[in-house]
């Protein structure tokens, strides 16, 4: 009988989990802490809830409302109510936090049948040429001692399903990937402030905010999640990115209260190799986030899931060990469904997350009707959208737009948004006496609006370039 370990109870670990145990093969899924608060801003598109069973009490916010901002601080206005129907509120982007996502999924993996261990994996003995049985080796926390128990299990395969620093990915010599850096502080609001971002989030884009990415303030039940991210490269401007995130936000942020400080590295692509002999990755210890968005909860839960489909049919439900050859038809089935996907968002972070006027002409192009029913459907949704002449003329005309004036000009200085829910004399009072309280400390010599814009402009111009 088969015996399958997935190492990790993220989503990714335990929709694979769910699949084997439901198939009636041994399963062992392995989370070192199992109240883990994973760094994430929690957003997740409308088809996760039903395609993987989600109780609404999972969900924190129903997000109607998207408002970009530009580097000029002009705010377009993503409505679910004019791109779908105003009278049908069945479309919106849930909010979660992922203690209370991941801890339900791991549970109901666990009440179907998979043998759930709170343990950390330390060691992983591959066998001769990796093609197993697999030895894990463990710290077992069950018995609720600080330190843990040594403990072994001898298995058939492996799913590593454990994140971007994966142990199992170590183990089966993947390769590397770059990551991005991606940081966020969880901040409670006074009512006011609060209320404004009841079914709304918000994403801002900008040198001063990420040189490659973008900032967001994302509502959670009782507080927003802040955050920026940026390539590997700039991991050094992170907190001074985080500062421009909250300097650009603080009228709507204001009295605001850091409750959580979090960071964590997000894949930028797939690992070199995802199968090798019986293990195989799934989420983002494959490398499954895409560009542009930053979203990967989704794709991790697909892919443990479709990984462990593939081990149910090859195995016959268990009865015989898949090969290596068997478990690379997931990975086949995987780039067939999502491979162009990862491409488009490459290529859109590429040319609109460039430099501020690419990011500006972004920003305005959002305000476009069919560009909105587009980038809604596909994310809610996940399908391919399939795009009238007309709309491809538009888009094309829209992007050629927002490249020819990309080389042109750039942003120099950026000023908070005004506050949504106060007179700017109010809130100007509110920050005199406080901005927010808690959270980073950021080295004042790092103003990463400047170096960014030096280092784009040094991209651009040779002679700025040789200086620096
Ligand atoms: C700041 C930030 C914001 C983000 N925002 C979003 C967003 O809004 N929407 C979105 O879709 N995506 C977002 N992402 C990406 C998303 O968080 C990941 O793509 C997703 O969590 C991947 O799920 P996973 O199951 O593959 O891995 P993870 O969620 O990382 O889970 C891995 C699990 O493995 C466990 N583990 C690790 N090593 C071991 C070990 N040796 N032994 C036992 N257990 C182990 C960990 O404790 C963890 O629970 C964000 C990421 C970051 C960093």
């Amino acid at each position: 009988m088969l015996r399958v370990a997935v190492v990790g109870g993220g989503p990714s670990g335990s929709c694979a989990a769910e699949v084997l145990a439901k198939a009636g093969i041994q399963t062992w899924l392995f989370e070192r802490k199992l109240d883990n608060a994973k760094p994430c801003g929690g957003a997740i598109p409308l088809c996760m809830v039903d395609e993987f069973d989600l109780p609404e009490s999972i969900i924190d916010r129903k997000v109607r409302n998207m408002r970009m901002i530009s580097p000029s601080n002009r705010e377009v206005d993503i409505t679910l109510d004019k791109v779908y129907s105003p009278d049908d509120k069945s479309e919106y982007i849930g909010m979660c936090r992922r203690e209370v996502m991941d801890a339900f999924m791991r549970d109901r993996a666990a009440s179907l049948g998979t043998n759930l261990i709170n343990g950390l994996v330390t060691k992983i003995d591959t066998g001769s040429n990796r093609q197993g049985p697999y030895t894990i080796t463990y710290s077992d926390y069950s018995t609720g001692k600080s330190t843990g128990e040594a403990k072994s299990l001898e298995v058939d395969l492996i799913i590593g399903a454990d994140g971007a620093n994966s142990r199992v990915a170590t183990a089966m010599d993947a390769g590397d990937y770059n990551v991005a850096i991606a940081f966020q502080e969880r901040i409670k609001l006074p009512n006011e402030e609060m209320a404004y971002y009841e079914d709304l989030a918000e994403m801002y884009v900008g040198t001063d905010v990420s040189p490659d990415f973008y900032g967001w303030v994302f509502p959670k039940y009782d507080h927003v999640a802040v955050g920026t991210g940026t390539m590997q490269k700039n991991q050094t401007l992170i907190k001074s990115l985080q500062k421009g995130v909250r300097e650009r936000a603080k009228k709507r942020l204001v009295h605001g209260e850091v409750i959580k400080v979090e960071a964590h590295p997000i894949p930028e692509h797939p690992r070199p190799r995802r199968v090798v002999g019986r293990m195989a990755l799934v989420g983002d210890a494959a490398g499954y986030v895409t560009k542009s968005s930053g979203e990967g909860i989704y794709f991790a839960a697909k892919s443990g899931r479709m990984c462990a489909e593939q081990i149910v049919e090859s195995s016959r439900s268990g009865e015989l060990i898949p090969s290596e050859a068997d478990l690379k038809k997931y990975l086949k089935k995987w780039d067939r469904k999502y491979g162009a996907t990862y491409i488009v968002l490459s290529i859109l972070q590429a040319i609109f997350y460039s430099n501020d006027t690419a990011r500006e002409a972004f920003v305005a192009m959002c305000d476009d009707m069919d560009v909105q029913r587009l980038t809604f459907d596909s994310y809610l949704y996940k399908k391919v959208v399939a795009m009238n002449p007309w709309q491809q003329i538009k888009l094309t005309l829209l992007t050629v737009d927002a490249l020819a004036r990309g080389i042109f000009r750039n942003q120099t200085s950026y000023k908070p948004v005004p506050s949504a829910v106060r007179s700017d004399e109010e809130v100007n009072a509110m920050l005199a006496i406080k901005t927010i309280t808690g959270g980073i400390k950021v080295d004042n010599n790092k103003d990463a609006s400047k170096q960014n814009l030096a280092s784009e402009q040094g991209e651009r111009d040779p002679a700025v370039s040789k200086k620096s």
